[in-house]
């Protein structure tokens, strides 16, 4: 823990502006170690603070596993439903900023983390990290045999790119329901696979993010469960 301005802290953890800070100062609605809070300028930790006589929110960082639920938008203001409306509002104005790791699309539901760490951002989506997906795909035609190998064999071009996919692995379920792990995470990618297959996805649903199953968390759709950056790589 470091020490840093009483305003900064409350600011940053999206309580409000640092001019507010003063007023509730005044107001003497803040203690450090028991004591009224004296100046918007103090040196503070974290865990020496109470606002309103409660500790403060994940003041260490914040990272979330959240069952996005279908037709949320994994951004900040888009129209539409947003996957912040079922967190804290208060979340939206940490910072660093509290942010999805990868984006899952509007129809697409299922795993997501969310989190301030962007270390763990980047871990969890660089390719270098051999970090898996995976999509359970529902299809509008049946499987006709092929797709499995072909995905295997990383040679798949999509439309618009200019190399072929990562070599990932189906496993087929029913003639219309398969297993898809990817090992990258373009634009639309699952959807895409099976566009260039001849296909067309009319469900998807990320179940895995590594060895982390959505199955195993018990989340329903839009609820979430705090963890931590050490936690979650424990987990995945
Ligand atoms: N692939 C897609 O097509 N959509 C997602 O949301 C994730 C992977």
């Amino acid at each position: 823990q470091k020490s840093e301005r009483l305003d900064k802290l409350l600011s940053n953890l999206g309580y409000g502006a640092r001019k507010d800070v003063r007023h509730w100062i005044k107001a003497g609605w803040i203690t450090v170690q028991g004591e009224a809070a004296e100046s918007p300028a103090q040196k503070v930790f974290a865990s020496d603070v109470l606002l309103e006589g409660e500790p403060l929110d994940h003041p260490d960082g914040l990272t979330i596993i959240y069952h996005k639920p279908l037709d949320t938008v994994c951004s900040r203001k888009e129209g539409g439903r947003l996957i912040y409306d079922d967190l804290p509002a208060r979340w939206l104005d940490r910072k660093p900023p509290f942010s999805p790791v990868g984006r899952l699309d509007k129809d697409t539901s299922g795993l997501l983390i969310v989190t301030d760490d962007g270390q763990l951002n980047h871990c969890l989506t660089s390719p270098k990290q051999h970090i898996s997906k995976t999509y359970s795909v529902t299809l509008a035609e049946p499987l006709q045999g092929r797709e499995a190998e072909i995905m295997a064999a990383g040679t798949l071009l999509l439309e618009n790119d200019d190399r072929p996919c990562l070599p990932a692995e189906l496993i087929v379920h029913s003639p219309t329901q398969a297993s898809l792990t990817l090992h990258e995470g373009r634009y639309h990618q699952a959807r895409r696979m099976f566009v260039a297959l001849g296909n067309h996805v009319t469900a998807l649903q990320r179940t895995h993010i590594g060895a982390l199953a959505l199955k195993d968390t018990g989340l329903k759709p839009g609820e979430y469960q705090v963890t931590t950056s050490a936690e979650l790589m424990a987990m995945i």
